[in-house]
């Protein structure tokens, strides 16, 4: 996606080799008009299935992923990084997080899913994949099914991506970055 890896060339940041850091558009300040085209552009991919709820983790991808709810019409539900005091029933994962280093759990409620579910999960970066199976987990637990997996930022230099597909899941992600090169981006694709 054009617009997408524009604003990833001029107002990403690298952190180190294998972290990129996109504040000024999705992780801290949300660009708006990036993020409809964002929503508008999965939409377009999985509208082919009969989607009944985008999922995404809190926080960084409740923006791309209502977006793309909003082109749907279907609810978006945003799986929490930790449990509430409120939430009393409830799928519960473990996930490694690869920018923090440690594991934390991740929780969605039970009334929230069900086994006439289709999922398309959502998320801002794919990177080892971790966040991933701890959704996959809980969607297997509800008897739902992932139709789809929409990821905003892919590095495909990473384990997840190949991960994904060998589950035999439709992976489609908008910007694939296969390395990070003196200091630049070095896109997997010609054009999305
Ligand atoms: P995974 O679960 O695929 O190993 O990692 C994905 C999660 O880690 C994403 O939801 C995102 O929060 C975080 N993440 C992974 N790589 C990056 C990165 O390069 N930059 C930022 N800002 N977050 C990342």
């Amino acid at each position: 996606m054009k617009a997408l890896k524009n604003a990833i060339e001029t107002r990403g940041h690298f952190i180190n080799d294998e972290v990129l850091k996109v504040d000024a558009f999705l992780n801290h300040q949300v660009d708006p008009v990036l993020m409809e085209q964002i929503g508008d552009a999965f939409y377009d991919y999985f509208k082919k299935y009969p989607i009944t709820k985008v999922m995404t983790i809190e926080s960084s991808g409740i923006a791309p992923a209502f977006m793309c709810e909003k082109r749907f019409n279907v609810p978006m539900v945003f799986i929490k990084k930790a449990k509430p005091s409120t939430m009393d029933d409830a799928y519960v994962s473990e996930v490694f997080s690869f920018t923090k280093n440690k594991s934390y759990t991740i929780c969605l409620g039970k009334e929230f899913i069900n086994e006439k579910d289709h999922i398309l999960f959502i998320d801002d970066f794919l990177a080892n994949g971790q966040a991933f199976l701890g959704v996959e987990e809980m969607i297997k637990a509800a008897g739902a099914k992932m139709d789809g997996v929409g990821i905003v930022i892919d590095k495909v230099f990473q384990s997840g991506h190949q991960m994904i597909l060998d589950r035999g899941y439709d992976l489609y992600s908008l910007a694939r970055i296969k390395e990070f090169k003196q200091n630049a981006v070095v896109f997997d694709d010609e054009e999305l």
